[in-house]
């Protein structure tokens, strides 16, 4: 089956567990003002790929990642986008025996993911931020979908990795924190919870695509901005790493 992707790393080892093979997929409906990757945004920037050559290629990593306990991740862009391409190439990889991964905004369709989960065993979510208005200010889109998509995660036991971007002045609200952290800590599924302190890496490339990037003079959170949000998260018992 064809799709469109970004670009492939053979040997990723921040998203999910192990050493990972990871396809980056093309196309987003989020812009996500601290984005690293604004090149995934448009689907027709993207290359052509087939799921056939796809996991031909992935299989001849298999030792490594069978080794290190590692798999595949599903990355973007937003890999949702394209649930039937996606699907497919997950598919293959359980049928290779290989763990699978999925980095994932949540602003999806779950009718149209649902089918997809059947051959995920681990999903990345960001929740960006727990206050609707502030969720709608960084992202473009409504908060909702996201929430209503970890919860069917939940429903269906899927484990999650929950990813959370620190942006001073954005994202640093207290009490934001605490709700999002109240509200994962009804989850049975949250096996591990990051906090990513926020950085500019991407910002070149917004400026070669020729987007006005508007956290220029946004700083980096310090070590006690990020320990504050950790012990929130760590007050609700949630898995800080
Ligand atoms: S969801 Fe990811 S790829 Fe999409 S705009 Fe946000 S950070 Fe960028």
């Amino acid at each position: 089956m064809k799709g469109k992707i970004h670009s492939i790393e053979t040997c990723g080892t921040v998203d999910g567990p192990g050493i990972r093979y990871i396809v980056f997929t093309q196309g987003c409906p989020l812009r996500c003002k601290y984005c690293h990757n604004p090149d995934t945004w448009k689907m027709q920037d993207g290359q052509d790929a087939d799921t056939e050559d796809l996991i031909q290629d992935i299989v001849k990593y298999k030792s490594f990642m069978q080794f290190s306990k590692g798999g595949v991740t599903i990355s973007g862009g937003e890999p949702f986008l394209q649930p039937e391409f996606i699907k497919d190439l997950l598919e293959k990889c359980k049928a290779n025996n290989l763990h699978t991964a999925i980095d994932t905004s949540g602003f999806v369709s779950i009718e149209k993911a649902d089918p997809v989960l059947d051959f995920v065993d681990l999903v990345l979510l960001d929740i960006k931020c727990y206050n609707p208005e502030s969720f709608k200010t960084l992202t473009g889109v409504p908060l909702e979908p996201t929430l209503q998509f970890a919860q069917h995660l939940a429903k269906r036991n899927i484990p999650i990795w929950l990813r959370y971007v620190l942006v001073p002045g954005l994202t640093d609200v207290q009490e934001d924190i605490e709700q999002l952290a109240k509200f994962l800590a009804t989850f049975p599924n949250i096996e591990r919870l990051d906090i990513l302190p926020f950085h500019k890496m991407g910002e070149y490339k917004w400026e070669q695509l020729g987007y006005t990037y508007e956290l220029t003079d946004t700083l980096e959170p310090t070590q006690v901005e990020v320990n504050k949000a950790r012990e929130i998260f760590l007050k609700y018992n949630l898995p800080v790493h």
